[in-house]
């Protein structure tokens, strides 16, 4: 078995008496794509807010344990895990609107972060700013740099989420529904992008989505979440010649 990055042992969410994430365990690897897949409401988001400790007030959760490499992340005091947030694990997800600063430019939103996590000069901020624009292929970097979000079409605005979710140079990468508010045109140069920045990087890419078909060309492994549990976790290849529960049955069915 390769070492694990994120281990999630026994995590159970609720909501008053409604369980939403129930008594689920899964790991990610060092580098590897992770598509985590089923229907709306069936607890994907809920399960990636809790590793990040971003659940809503009105979420109760419970997890044996929660460890990225070696480190527990449930028992890290919550100033410490603010800094782990953004710099360790990347969150990208479906509205990049709505974490955007509208009044801020880009350029200055990526600085922020790189101010927050590291020791550089104004000069090698400047320069890092535009090599991440660069890398997330945002054309002409040194003009758009100065440029306000409302500025920027739909998939530039996730582009520059990638950005600002790498500036932290995260080991993993979750992206909760990346492309469902873009076009269909869209979705497949953001697809695209985060697995090329992925294996560029090293990082480990938690991709989530309700849309098997969008995701499992740039999967390794694939797990399928029905009701608040995991109903199956297999390897891409694997799952496709041998699913074996009904419901991921059911979603290969649905494949166009
Ligand atoms: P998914 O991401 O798979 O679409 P979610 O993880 O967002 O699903 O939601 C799982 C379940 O939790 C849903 O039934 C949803 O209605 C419920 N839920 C999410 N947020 C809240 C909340 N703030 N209060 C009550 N229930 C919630
Ligand atoms: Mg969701």
């Amino acid at each position: 078995m390769p070492q694990s990055l994120l281990t999630v042992t026994n995590l159970t969410v609720t909501f008053g008496q409604t369980k939403v994430v129930d008594d689920i365990s899964f790991e990610i690897h060092p580098g590897e794509t992770f598509a985590l897949v089923g229907e709306s409401g069936s607890g994907k988001s809920i399960t990636a807010l809790s590793v990040l400790r971003l659940l809503p007030n009105a979420a109760r959760m419970r997890a044996q344990s929660i460890t990225l490499q070696d480190q527990d992340l449930l028992k890290i005091p919550e100033i410490e895990f603010c800094k782990l947030r953004g710099r360790r694990i990347g969150l990208i997800f479906q509205d990049p609107m709505s974490s955007l600063n509208p009044v801020m430019t880009i350029g200055a939103q990526i600085a922020e972060v790189l101010q927050l996590h590291f020791q550089l000069t104004q000069k090698q901020i400047r320069q890092r700013v535009l090599e991440l624009l660069k890398q997330v292929e945002i054309p002409e970097p040194e003009r758009r740099v100065n440029e306000y979000p409302h500025q920027l079409s739909g998939g530039q605005r996730q582009r520059v989420m990638i950005a600002i979710a790498l500036a932290g140079q995260p080991d993993l990468l979750i992206a909760d529904e990346p492309t469902t508010a873009l076009d269909v045109t869209i979705q497949a140069q953001i697809l695209d992008l985060l697995k090329n920045l992925q294996q560029q990087t090293g990082m480990a890419l938690w991709l989530i989505s309700h849309d098997l078909a969008l995701v499992s060309n740039i999967a390794d492994r694939i797990a399928v979440m029905q009701n608040g549990k995991i109903v199956e976790t297999a390897e891409t290849g694997e799952f496709f010649r041998q699913a074996r529960h009904p419901y991921s049955l059911k979603l290969l069915a649905a494949l166009p």
